[in-house]
């Protein structure tokens, strides 16, 4: 096992040699799924394994990342956890779509290829559209809520009682 990604890599190679990899990568390298995310904190943890099955060169995998997403009811930051678990097959053409056996989805490649972009599409069809607390975002509108009046009390005692002058009128 493979403890470092690399970036660039021969996809066809690594499928004629059946190498299997795991590590992890910052989510700040997936530039295209951090405009989806309220920040680019966390990693994601990849494993991947690829090989040959048939006439078909694979490229199997699992991530798992904890991102950062706005919660659609307090706006506030929530994590969500992600995971992927995609089944490619490496073809160099796209008129060779149709012979990929059902259980692939198809990655059209020269071979040579930017890893982090195959992790990152993959992360992107996993992201949900709209996120929220479950039960934690309640607690955070209700403080929220308390804020205010806090406020409001705090200036009502500054504001001068308006019977003061009353009583120097009479
Ligand atoms: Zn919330």
């Amino acid at each position: 096992m493979q403890s470092r990604l690399p970036e660039f890599c021969d996809l066809f190679q690594l499928a004629d040699k059946t190498a299997t990899m795991s590590g992890s990568w910052p989510i700040s390298k997936f530039p295209r799924l951090v405009e989806m995310l309220h920040s680019d904190s966390g990693e994601a943890v990849i494993e991947l394994e690829f090989g040959r099955s048939g006439r078909t060169r694979f490229l199997k995998g699992t991530i798992t990342a904890d991102v950062e997403m706005q919660c659609q009811r307090c706006l506030d930051s929530t994590t969500v956890s992600l995971k992927s678990e995609f089944n490619l097959a490496l073809i160099e053409l796209e008129e060779h779509i149709a012979r990929v056996p059902e259980q692939y989805d198809a990655l059209i490649t020269e071979g040579r290829h930017y890893l982090p972009d195959v992790i990152e599409d993959e992360l992107i069809l996993v992201v949900p559209i709209v996120a929220s607390h479950d039960s934690k975002c309640s607690s955070y509108l209700n403080e929220q809520v308390i804020e205010p009046v806090i406020q409001e009390q705090e200036e009502e005692a500054k504001k001068p009682n308006p019977f003061a002058n009353l009583k120097d009128l009479l």
